[in-house]
């Protein structure tokens, strides 16, 4: 990978009460201090001040897993880009296979929230990626070119900065199966080129792509090796340190 850093972000999903949080998040800051890599974790709303007072002035950054469409308002059980900020949250992970199909999200409201967030100075990143059948009909980068076009509508070549992609095939998430090397990286290496067309190929050259989908200790390093693949963003995985360390420390 040209002079892009490796990073490496955990979406704890709906796990984990404060205090547990707190206590994966200590274990985390401690162990991953010397890390060489970029760190995030994403607890849920409800731990975000509470992880959010361990990592700050640390190496992991702290990443929420979604905001509103809309800055405020009466809004009912919708969390502002306002509040998260006020958190301390640097990071907003938007357009979640499990936001997208669980929830129904389509690219317009997330290309809506990816600007909002982009405007308050959050850093994105953008998850995009394709369901097991429209892999099988050979859709695969149809739909990953859709949702990366449709997902930075109106963002800016200076906004791009602050913007990461993760490719999670649908299928891997959270099945045990992981997409091959091979397959991961002809895909990033597709969505940069995405990038190029949009945004020029420095911009491609420099852009983060992130792979998901059973990201594993044992599969981590063959997965990073590749040209294309800039990081992880990890579900199940991130729950535990003994997961989790191996994967941000792969060698
Ligand atoms: C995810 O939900 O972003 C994810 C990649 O999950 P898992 O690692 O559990 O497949």
């Amino acid at each position: 990978m040209s002079n892009r850093s490796y990073y490496i972000a955990g979406n704890w999903k709906m796990h984990k009460t404060r205090a547990e949080s707190a206590e994966l998040a200590q274990a985390l800051v401690s162990q991953l201090k010397d890390g060489k890599h970029k760190y995030l974790v994403a607890p849920s709303f409800t731990s975000l001040e509470t992880v959010s007072a361990i990592v700050e002035g640390t190496n992991v950054r702290l990443g929420a897993q979604d905001c509103a469409a809309e800055e405020q308002g009466a809004h009912t059980g919708e969390v502002s880009v306002l509040q998260l900020k006020d958190l301390g949250v640097q990071t907003i992970i938007l357009g979640h296979s499990e936001r997208r199909h669980t929830y129904k999200e389509d690219d317009a409201l997330i290309n809506k929230k990816v600007k909002l967030a982009l405007k308050h100075g959050f850093e994105v990143i953008l998850c995009i990626g394709e369901l097991l059948e429209e892999r099988e009909a050979g859709k695969a980068e149809e739909v990953c070119e859709t949702q990366t076009v449709k997902g930075l509508e109106g963002v800016s070549a200076a906004d791009l900065s602050n913007l990461v992609i993760a490719y999670e095939p649908v299928w891997a998430i959270g099945t045990g199966k992981t997409a091959t090397p091979e397959d991961a990286d002809a895909i990033h290496a597709f969505v940069r080129k995405v990038i190029g067309k949009l945004y020029g190929a420095d911009a491609a050259d420099k852009i983060i792509i992130q792979y998901g989908g059973s990201v594993k200790p044992e599969n981590a390093a063959q997965l990073m090796a590749k040209e294309n693949i800039d990081g992880a963003l990890v579900g199940g995985a991130s729950l535990k340190t003994d997961t989790f360390v191996p994967i941000a420390k792969f060698s």
